[in-house]
């Protein structure tokens, strides 16, 4: 089975970016170029901000090889849409399932009080971005004591 990558919509992903634990593919997006487990994590960008940075450098596929002929990068943007909720660790932790279980609550009711897994000092603050070319956001879900931070890929109206 193929996957969807969050970041350009290409489909052809051989792995899933993230499996149900949290662990990161490490696989690189022949089209845009984003490495899972690495330019999240290591980097610190979310979906968002790197397709922003990819668009507006160009959208150039990391891969040329894997490029179709016929290619429209707003078609392939809107597959983002299909792919289901999707939690993202960018602060890897021993409590990754933690994280997965806090994620799921405020997945549902952002508004929810729920305290850092990491530190336990602090509620979490939730900050939701739109991802233009698809009806999802991103729920970026951080501590303001730790800073820890994680992240849920989701659709918009829920
Ligand atoms: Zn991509
Ligand atoms: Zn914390």
């Amino acid at each position: 089975m193929k996957h969807i990558c969050p970041v350009c919509g290409y489909d052809e992903l051989q792995q899933a970016p993230y499996d149900a634990d949290g662990n990161e593919s490490y696989e690189i997006c022949h089209c845009c170029g984003f490495e899972f487990g690495f330019d999240d994590i290591h980097d610190g960008h979310t979906f968002e901000s790197y397709r922003n940075k990819w668009v507006s450098a160009g959208a150039t596929w990391f891969y040329e090889q894997s490029k179709p002929e016929v290619w429209d990068l707003n078609q392939q943007l809107k597959k983002i849409e299909r792919i289901q909720p999707m939690y993202i660790p960018f602060w890897k932790t021993k409590d990754t399932p933690k994280w997965i279980e806090t994620g799921k609550i405020l997945a549902s009711n952002s508004t929810d009080k729920v305290p850092c897994p990491e530190c336990g000092n602090h509620f979490l603050m939730v900050q939701d971005v739109p991802i233009m070319y698809a009806n999802k956001i991103e729920r970026i879900i951080s501590c303001p004591a730790c800073f820890a931070k994680n992240m849920i890929l989701m659709p918009y109206n829920s």
